[in-house]
Formats: structure tokens, sequence, C-alpha cells
């Protein structure tokens, strides 16, 4: 392996894709958290870790030698709405920090400070939306679901103002890339061919090599082609993980999906306890736009204006290009009810997911909300059923099952009799399949309102647990429980 170093490849592309900003210092950072274990798979250098170095490089006071702060300019759909300029308005990129050609990511500072793309917005962050990204970011990676991480959560000492003064933060997040929808919609909608041109080029390097490899000789429009396919695969298999996980993103604005296919934007996000198949909770959808149930379908939608922004790229000939572009979006249906099933037969403890297994799912999940049973219980509880071992771990006192739900289990025992596969293998990935703790929102904010006070203990507890989602631990009847009903939060916010 090469050394860890910066790169500065996308600032390369010139001055149509990013502006020079720069972070505004912070006046008394301190740590909120600092994630060992990532720094640790960055290779990051010994003294930048938990040091008064790297604070005062990542709250603004000092310059990190080796990066070069920029920001992207991107458009994107909000909330349906096509937005013709936005750009990171509260992110800074430091630069690519690289491990090897193939292994790169962007570090961003997010919540810096003003850019040139922040139209009229602080370019701040208060600690809540820090705090609530942090964790819930490194949690869906412990999950398993592709996302962007967090290395450090700062708090600046300074007030921010939204509808009152509240303390200011810094996130750094680490993405495979920040590349979204939203940077193509930007090239292709003001028409700037070439721009587009070097940006599919770029995309389809940075992301697609392996498959590119054979074809990097080859023409934009064969990179078009690969990057618009992988792409609609991966945000099919995403969000078929957030379906199974019960994860409500919030706000899946075009400039909120990547190219790499991982989760962005930790905004008004919320898991839900008791299932709701509607389910929703950002206070800005108020018509619900993004709830749970219409987000594979909001996804589809998303990749649709991918490719529709490609097309000029794909072929020379308009009907070809939209022939093309139009197969693969078809198959996004197939792509995500795929991914759904593969989780959904784990998560039952199927050793394949038959035809008929879509009346017994969907039946468990009826009865879930009818009963209002907590989801992730649910499926725990059924996998201790399944593994005859609910006498060793808390699930007795943490999930009582319904009526209903008991009736609905002889079905399911009858159907898991008939696997062909067996058991203990399938039981195995149940097991690894249906978490013991997600970051259950009403945890979230009691991280928040400690942490707005200056006390980031629940943080770091949150945080270590969240960290090991799928085995009991102690003290899990605190982070496995549903929320009582005055926990409960039902509406999220996502501090812009
Ligand atoms: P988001 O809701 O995080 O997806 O943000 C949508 C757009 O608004 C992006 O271009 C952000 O950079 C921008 N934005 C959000 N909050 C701020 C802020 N406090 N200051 C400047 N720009 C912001
Ligand atoms: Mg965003």
């Amino acid at each position: 392996m090469s050394i860890p170093h910066w790169q500065h490849s996308y600032q390369a592309l010139g001055s149509r894709f990013t502006s020079r900003a720069k972070p505004e210092p912070a006046s008394s950072p301190e740590w909120m958290g600092w994630n060992e274990v990532l720094a640790e798979h960055l290779h990051w250098p010994q003294d930048l870790r938990k040091t008064e170095e790297a604070l005062a490089a990542f709250a603004g006071q000092t310059n990190l030698e080796g990066t070069s702060p920029s920001a992207s300019v991107y458009a994107g759909h909000q909330f349906g709405e096509y937005n013709p300029q936005l750009g990171d308005g509260r992110a800074i990129l430091l630069g690519e920090w690289t491990l090897s050609p193939s292994e790169q990511y962007d570090i961003q500072l997010k919540g810096a400070g003003q850019t040139p793309y922040s139209r009229g917005g602080d370019g701040k962050s208060p600690v809540g939306p820090v705090v609530r990204e942090y964790l819930v970011s490194e949690a869906m990676h412990h999950l398993g679901v592709p996302t962007t991480r967090a290395l450090a959560a700062i708090a600046t000492g300074d007030r921010v103002f939204r509808n009152t003064f509240e303390p200011g933060a810094v996130m750094v997040r680490v993405a495979k890339s920040h590349l979204r929808f939203g940077s193509i919609q930007y090239f292709a909608m003001t028409r700037d061919g070439d721009g587009l041109r070097e940006l599919v080029d770029y995309a389809a390097e940075r992301h697609f090599s392996e498959i590119t490899g054979a074809k990097s000789a080859e023409s934009t429009a064969a990179k078009a082609e690969v990057l618009l396919e992988e792409t609609v695969k991966r945000i099919a298999s995403v969000v078929a993980h957030w379906q199974s996980l019960g994860f409500v993103h919030g706000v899946m604005n075009t400039d909120n999906m990547l190219l790499s296919g991982e989760t962005i934007d930790y905004g008004p996000c919320a898991f839900v306890d008791t299932f709701k198949a509607d389910a929703m909770f950002s206070a800005i959808d108020s018509r619900g736009r993004y709830r749970l149930s219409n987000q594979p379908g909001i996804a589809h939608w998303n990749t649709s204006v991918l490719a529709s922004c490609l097309l000029k790229i794909l072929n020379p000939s308009e009907d070809r290009a939209v022939a093309y572009a139009q197969s693969v979006i078809d198959e996004f249906p197939r792509w995500y009810t795929d991914a759904y099933k593969i989780r959904i037969a784990a998560k039952l403890g199927l050793d394949s997911f038959r035809p008929e297994d879509t009346e017994l799912h969907d039946g468990f999940l009826k009865i879930l909300e009818e009963d209002q049973l907590d989801l992730s219980l649910a499926y725990r509880w059924l996998t201790h059923q399944a593994l005859k071992d609910s006498g060793q771990t808390p699930i007795g006192d943490l999930f009582t099952p319904s009526g209903g739900l008991l009736d609905w289990l002889s079905a399911w025992e009858r159907r898991r009799a008939s696997n062909k596969a067996e058991s203990q293998e399938t039981s195995g990935r149940m097991h690894k399949a249906n978490p013991v703790v997600i970051p259950r929102n009403h945890h979230v904010a009691a991280a928040i309102a400690d942490a707005e006070a200056q006390d980031y203990e629940y943080l770091q507890a949150a945080f270590e647990r969240w960290r090991n989602p799928f085995d009991w631990q102690d003290n899990d009847r605190l982070w496995a429980a549903s929320p009582t009903p005055t926990e409960r939060v039902t509406r999220t916010f996502c501090g812009t």
C-alpha cells in the first residue's frame, strides 16, 4: 500500500466544478466525538488523532497540511421542484484522502462556514444536526448499509441563529465521493456538454473502474452506460436495505442521492419503532412525499431524472439514447424487488424467497401495524423463536407478541420447515439480519439535548453501543427497548 496522502482530483477539473472556500475559525472548539475505529481504517496519522492539532485544524483555526479547501457546485430537485443551483453551501471539501489508487475518500467539514454556494445561508450547523448525523451515519455503517461516515463531531463554541440562538458544531464527513445526481443535473441543465462529459469520465473512473477498466480507452458514452446502470443498481439496493430496517431518510432530493450509492444527508431521518407503512417524521415534509412506503418509488423517479440528464452523452441518436435509458430505468423495480426479497428472506430465516412468501411477509407487516408492534423487536423476537434461545436474552421483557402474531407464527414455522437448505446457516443469517439495537430517535434526541448542554457522555455511549448492533450487550433493556409513549419522537428537523 502506498503512504496515505491528499489528492485534489476533483478540484483539478477546474473552476466550473468547484470554488475555493475557507473554513471559518471556531472560537473555542471541543471534541464531542472522535471515531477512532474509522481513523484506524483510514490510516489517519497518529499525531492528528484526538489531538489539539487535529481539533484546531478541523475547527478551521489552522490549515491542515496537504489540504486544499473547496466547495462544489450542483443542482437538484428539492421536493420535486428543480433548483438550478445549489452546491456545497455548508460543507467544505478538504480533499481526497488517498489510501491507494482505488481507495480514496472525500473528507469534508460540514458546518464550517460560508462558501460561494451558501445562497445567503450562514454555512453553519447547530449541534443537533451534527450529533444526529454523527450517530446515525455510523450506526448505519455498522448495520451494513452503504453510507457516508463521520470521523469527528466538534462543538465550535460559537452560536448559530435558527429560531433562537443554538450552539454550533462541525462534522468531519467521510465519503467515497460527494458526486450527486444533482452534480450531473447541474451540467446537463446548464447545457455544458464538455463539463458533463468530464464529469461522467471522472465519476466512472472514480467509482466504476473495475467495470469500465476494460473500457477505459472507450468513449464517454460507454462510461455513461456503466455509470447509469451501476448507479441505478446501487440505489435500488441501498433503498431496499433502508426499507428492510424501517429507515426513513426524509429528504430524498436528487442533490441528496450519491452516484456511489452511499446514503447521505442525515437531516430529518429516523427509524420506525412501532411499524407504520406510511411512517414519516420530517417537519418539512408536510405532504409525506418521502414517507417510508414512498421511498422506492421516489428513488425510481430520481434515477429517471439522472438518466434523462445523461441522454446527450449516451448516444448521438436521441431515439437510441432514450431507448437505452428507458431500458435501464425499467429495471429499477426488478433490481429493487430482488434486493428487498434477499433481505426479507434473511430476516425471516428463509432459504430463498418464494413467490408465496410475499403474502407471508405482507401478513407479518400488517399484523405489526394493526397491533402496533415494534418492527425491529418483532424481527428479533422471530430470530429467537428460530434459534430457540430467547431464555438467554431480555427479548421476553422487551417484546410481547400479539394474538395475531402468535397465529401468524404457525404459517411461518410451516414455511421454515420447508426450507431446503439448512437451518443453522439460515438461522445464523437471521441473527445478522435482525439488529438488537437501531439508532432509535428518542436516544438520538437525548444525546442531542445533552450535547447542547455540553455533556457528551450519552452521545459517546450511544455511538459505542450502535457499533455492534447484532449482539445483545449489558444494559440492553435501555438501548433495545421501544420508546415509551412519552419518549416517542414524532417530528424531526433537518436544522438547515
Ligand atoms: P440539504 O437540506 O442539506 O440537502 O441542503 C440543501 C442545500 O441547502 C444545499 O445546497 C446546502 O448546502 C444548502 N444549505 C443548507 N443549510 C445551509 C446553511 N446553513 N447555509 C448555507 N447553505 C445551506
Ligand atoms: Mg444535502
